[in-house]
């Protein structure tokens, strides 16, 4: 048993006076109580923020959207200007976990889960991203759905989250108040490859609390499409989140972001540089994913996911194509 402290916060700047050193902020915990029971998180302290008063969707002019940290999965997915303006980021969600984790889940906490490498679950193995200097045994161990783009010798781990790849092809930033005040980063910024510091998954600095997403508003057809070993309860192997404009048989918008892949959620750029102003046709969805994977570098078990990847992308934007 190792004893922690709980306190409740009514307010942000109540979270933000309680977030001593050693504590950790608590969404739904449906992923640090468990990393908790396995003695891989360790806090002095949980400051929980389920409660604070950022638990609403609310719907811009514009058609962006503004979502708290704290609300719940389930009812995210369930709102109507999600449902409607962002489907993308709705049917995300609802791949992910099941429905009694989503109605716990909260927003803030589901951009902050930790990765589901089996080593970092393991607090009696070496791992880099737990135990800094500690080594990465994924590299030459299990490693059949970890990274195959943007990965370091240090960590080849993957972000587990379905939403937070929604949200990376949406534009989204995250909204972050810290005890000097509030800052609006681009999700593009907030989520880390792990280079030679895989310990930190975000540009959080400590302490710092989410309280929002910002998504601005899409105006094209979008869809998430995800690949997993069961068709419940399943991390992606790949998965992808994309938008579409066609007019006159030509690409005039794309959106495109891979998930299971990378230390984060990965933004396919150049395969979106390679669509825009080409025929939407399967050939040139083909030539924009391999251009997207040409920098793929699978380790000895994961190579499956290259094509995986390329074959995910194409049938998304052909079932986007058709549609419009
Ligand atoms: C069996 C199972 C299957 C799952 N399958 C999937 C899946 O397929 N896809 C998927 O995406 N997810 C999946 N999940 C993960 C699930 O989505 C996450 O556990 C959940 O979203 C975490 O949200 P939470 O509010 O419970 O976070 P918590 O567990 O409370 O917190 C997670 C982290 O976020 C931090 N945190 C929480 N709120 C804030 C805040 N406002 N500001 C700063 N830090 C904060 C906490 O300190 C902690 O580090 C699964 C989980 C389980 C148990
Ligand atoms: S891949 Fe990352 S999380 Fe997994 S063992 Fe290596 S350092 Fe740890």
């Amino acid at each position: 048993m190792r004893p922690f402290g709980y306190e409740r916060a009514a307010t942000a700047d109540e979270a933000l006076a309680l977030h001593e050193d050693g504590a950790v902020y608590l969404g739904g915990g449906t992923n640090l109580v468990d990393l908790m029971r396995l003695g891989v998180a360790t806090p002095s302290r949980l400051v929980d923020v389920a409660r604070l008063p950022h638990d609403r969707v609310e719907l811009e002019v514009d058609g962006g959207l503004v979502i708290g940290a704290a609300v719940t999965n389930s009812d995210l997915a369930a709102d109507r200007s999600v449902r409607e303006g962002h489907p993308v980021l709705a049917e995300a969600v609802l791949a992910g976990a099941s429905g009694q984790i989503r109605n716990l889940a909260t927003v803030g906490g589901n951009l902050l889960q930790r990765t589901r490498c089996s080593y970092f679950q393991d607090a009696a193995k070496p791992c880099n991203k737990r135990d800094p200097g500690s080594g990465c045994p994924a590299r030459e161990g299990e490693h059949h759905n970890l990274a195959i783009l943007g990965q370091s010798e240090a960590c080849v781990a993957t972000h587990p989250s379905d939403m937070a790849v929604a949200l990376a092809a949406l534009d989204a930033s995250v909204r972050v108040r810290g005890r000097s005040g509030e800052r609006v980063v681009p999700l593009e910024d907030f989520y880390r490859l792990p280079d030679g510091a895989p310990d930190r998954d975000t540009t959080l600095e400590p302490g710092e609390l989410v309280t929002a997403v910002e998504v601005p508003p899409l105006g094209m057809p979008s869809r998430y499409r995800k690949v997993r070993e069961r068709a419940s309860f399943a991390f992606a192997l790949v998965s992808v989140a994309a938008a579409l404009e066609v007019g006159n048989g030509v690409v005039t918008g794309v959106r495109l972001a891979l998930g299971g892949v990378a230390h984060r959620p990965w933004r396919a750029r150049r395969a979106e540089d390679a669509l825009r102003g080409a025929a939407a046709t399967e050939e040139s969805f083909l030539r924009a994913a391999e251009a997207e994977l040409e920098a793929a570098e699978p380790l000895r078990d994961n190579a499956y996911k290259v094509p995986l990847a390329r074959n995910l992308i194409v049938r998304t934007l052909m079932e986007l194509g058709e549609g419009t």
